[in-house]
């Protein structure tokens, strides 16, 4: 049988100005797994992420964390139950230190030594780096910050959202091993990505949304083989 969801969308519906976006989006994500949602640029995915880490209030539904109905909860609240998100952009302060960034993850009363000790086994080159100013650093070095930064917090839950925006894709592989690392010590992990093929390869699960809907749900292998007609329109 399937591990229960730790995070689950139910029925959500989300708009921007009476506009709606997400139309019903229903989602599960099994604990201990990753689960890469696919789609087109709009389709909808960066909104689903913010609804789920509570940046952006549902207009319908609901969003369920641990067996908890979470609709409406604060960011701050939802990170206290575990989950933590890598926005788009990545959201490093660029005129701190890399030491700096991660310091900021303290704020769960860990220190900031124990926060060095998590993070740097896992990111040696941030080690190297830990007193350059992380917006001096490379674009896959700086998304490597984001990632150190949430894994500093211990979530139980992560979100990423587009990993590989605007890197190579070498770096894009390099990055999707870190979180096959990370899924592999126990984190649950939602991530989106307008590109498929690195993402599936470190997927357990995998669906498609377009058009603010989830229209497939299966395993990658499936998920690929299906993405011709179903994501790209083509026959
Ligand atoms: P991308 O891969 O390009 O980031 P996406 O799948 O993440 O796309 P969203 O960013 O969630 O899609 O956008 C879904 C729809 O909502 C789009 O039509 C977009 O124009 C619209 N939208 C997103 N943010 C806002 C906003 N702040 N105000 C108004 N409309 C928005």
């Amino acid at each position: 049988a399937a591990a229960p969801p730790l995070l689950e969308l139910r029925g959500i519906k989300a708009a921007y100005e009476q506009v709606e976006v997400l139309h019903g989006v229903d989602l599960a994500v099994p604990a201990g797994s990753v689960l890469a949602v696919l789609g087109p640029n709009g389709a909808g995915k960066t909104t689903m992420l913010k609804v789920a880490s509570g940046l952006h209030a549902p207009s319908g539904g609901d969003i369920w964390l641990a067996g908890r109905c979470v609709t409406g909860a604060a960011p701050v609240d939802l990170a206290r139950l575990g989950l933590c998100s890598i926005p788009e952009g990545r959201g490093v302060f660029p005129n701190l230190t890399v030491s700096e960034n991660l310091w900021m993850a303290s704020y769960r009363g860990v220190s900031r030594s124990e926060i060095e000790e998590r993070v740097f086994p896992i990111f040696p080159r941030l080690k190297e780096r830990r007193r350059q100013a992380a917006g001096t650093m490379s674009g896959g070095e700086q998304q490597m910050l984001a990632m150190a930064r949430a894994i500093a917090t211990d979530p139980a839950v992560l979100l990423i959202d587009e990993l590989s925006m605007g890197l190579a894709p070498l770096v894009v592989e390099q990055l999707f091993e870190i979180v096959a690392r990370i899924a592999g010590t126990g984190v649950t992990v939602l991530l989106v990505e307008q590109f498929a093929q690195t993402a599936l390869g470190v997927a357990d699960l995998a669906a498609v949304m377009t058009g603010g809907r989830i229209t497939a749900v299966g395993t990658p292998q499936q998920i690929a083989s299906g993405l011709h007609s179903a994501y790209l329109g083509g026959g």
